[in-house]
């Protein structure tokens, strides 16, 4: 699967999947970067994926309806102007050919859904999990989040998570601040570098975030290994919120 980003505001990713010259892009919180590539590339905009309300990952779909051929799908969400078919847990749908089932991963946003493909171990998990961090609570439970992140933990290690912005290098920052491991520190040290350059961190996969992200529990700081899973991620998210 050909996938490019497409930068948007500050540091949110348009994430574009490519099939000659036809793209769907996921979460597209403003229109001109999107226009500005359909022109430049002479693409052609079919489908809109969206994870969740935020503005920063809507913005741009009114605008963008009037380019597209396709359809825009989303949460089950009545809030979202523009949404054409609202998907729930375990919904198929199909777009260039590829077929993505969704995962509901409330938290975040009550509303929140990520797209899976399996065939290409493509994740697009918008504001639920970064690169060595995961989305604020705004609106669901820490267990919400908790068990939405596990969720995710279950897909096989290979997978790719393009997720909804470039917050790797101050994630970093928390995660070596709460735990000590050569790895972290060797992402860290390629991170800065990537990052000086204006180069993007994204995707991840599976693997690397079992080893560089402590709310996916698998790394954890020695003061609160002891705790309940649900208690550590509790606590990682007050610390990483204060930090
Ligand atoms: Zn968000
Ligand atoms: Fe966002």
């Amino acid at each position: 699967m050909n996938i490019f980003d497409i930068p948007a505001f500050t540091d949110n990713y348009i994430w574009a999947i490519q099939i000659d010259n036809t793209i769907s892009v996921v979460d597209p919180g403003d229109s001109k970067p999107v226009i500005d590539i359909l022109k430049e590339k002479r693409l052609e905009l079919k489908d809109i994926l969206i994870t969740h309300h935020h503005y920063d990952h809507t913005g741009g779909l009114l605008e963008l309806k009037k380019y597209m051929s396709g359809t825009v799908y989303g949460p089950k969400n009545q809030n979202i102007d523009g949404i054409d078919v609202m998907l729930v847990e375990d919904e198929l749908i199909k777009t260039l050919g590829y077929e993505f089932r969704i995962i509901e991963t409330p938290g975040h946003t009550l509303d929140h859904i990520a797209f899976y493909n399996e065939e290409n171990d493509v994740l697009f998990c918008g504001d639920t999990l970064f690169s060595a961090g995961c989305g604020r609570l705004f609106e669901g439970t820490y267990d919400q989040l908790h068990d939405s992140i596990q969720k995710i933990n279950t897909l096989p290690e290979q997978t790719k998570i393009y997720c909804g912005h470039e917050y790797t290098l101050s994630n970093l920052e928390f995660v070596k601040s709460e735990i000590k491991s050569d790895f972290i520190k060797k992402k860290y040290t390629e991170t800065i570098e990537k990052r000086s350059i204006n180069q993007i961190t994204l995707p991840s996969t599976l693997s690397i975030e079992r080893k560089i992200n402590p709310f996916l529990l698998e790394i954890l700081p020695d003061d609160i290994k002891d705790l309940k899973a649900v208690n550590c991620f509790k606590e990682l998210r007050i610390r990483k919120d204060n930090f």
